[in-house]
């Protein structure tokens, strides 16, 4: 049975009130047999994880370099994402590959670094609006998942979440309805089958990411297929906290 991890991606916003103070009355009403975490910005690490405490609230980053030190002004390697608390970090988020040209070569440099570097990568996949109505969405969501998992494995793999996100959904308010959202996720479980084996297939937990709400999102976490989600904007509310508890 795989454990559901429901993680908030704070993006470059800073939660009313305070990061601190806003992570640590979240952390209150965090489930114990959910996985919890907050992508917060790098500045934000090392405060959040002290406001979440010993909650079992885990903060990730949103980002880090391929390389593991040097000379990259303004990078930040996972190391020093680990150093300072951060146990997860996002990899290949949509707005990395759209605004900063991150190709699915990329993404799989930074997921082995991650996983060298201690943290549990969350890596990012979807299609965008034309790619579905080109019907690739599948096609796509292979290419991804093999690109991005090459040269990991099996027991790292079985570690690495996928966040599911289609790009039309990424806050636009419009959400997948529950049978896109689980279709795309069980093609991606079927994919790993095939890389990996069933064994490690299973134990890959794959979120749904896309205008999820307090309202949709019990329907999409109920999904055999979909074992949380990566919530944006709904991340940055104290209503998180019915996400969670989804
Ligand atoms: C995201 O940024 O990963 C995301 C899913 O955003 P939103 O929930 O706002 O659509």
């Amino acid at each position: 049975m795989r454990k559901k991890i429901i993680a908030g991606n704070w993006k470059m916003n800073r939660p009313e009130g305070g990061a601190m103070a806003f992570a640590k009355e979240l952390a209150k009403s965090a489930p114990k047999d959910v996985d919890i975490v907050f992508c917060v910005p790098f500045v934000g690490i090392m405060p959040v994880a002290e406001a979440v405490g010993d909650s079992g609230v885990c903060v990730g980053g949103q980002n880090l370099h391929t390389e593991a030190a040097g000379a990259y002004t303004g990078e930040i390697s996972g190391e020093m994402l680990a150093a300072a608390g951060a146990k997860y970090v996002l990899v290949g988020h949509s707005e990395r590959r759209q605004y900063f040209g991150e190709t699915d070569i990329i993404v799989n440099q930074k997921a082995q670094r991650a996983l060298q570097s201690g943290l549990l990568p969350i890596i990012c996949i979807g299609e965008t609006l034309t790619q579905r109505e080109q019907g690739i969405t599948i096609d796509l969501l292979r290419m991804q998942t093999k690109i991005a998992l090459q040269g990991i494995s099996e027991a790292e793999a079985a570690a690495c979440v996928i966040a599911y996100e289609p790009v039309w959904a990424i806050g636009t308010g419009v959400v997948a309805t529950a049978e896109q959202a689980e279709e795309a996720c069980a093609a991606v479980r079927q994919v790993l089958r095939e890389i990996y084996n069933d064994q490690t297939a299973e134990k890959i937990r794959i979120q749904y990411g896309g205008s999820v709400t307090p309202k949709n999102a019990a329907e999409l976490f109920a999904m055999p297929n979909i074992d949380g989600g990566l919530v944006g904007g709904a991340s940055l509310k104290p209503d998180f906290a019915e996400i969670m508890n989804s």
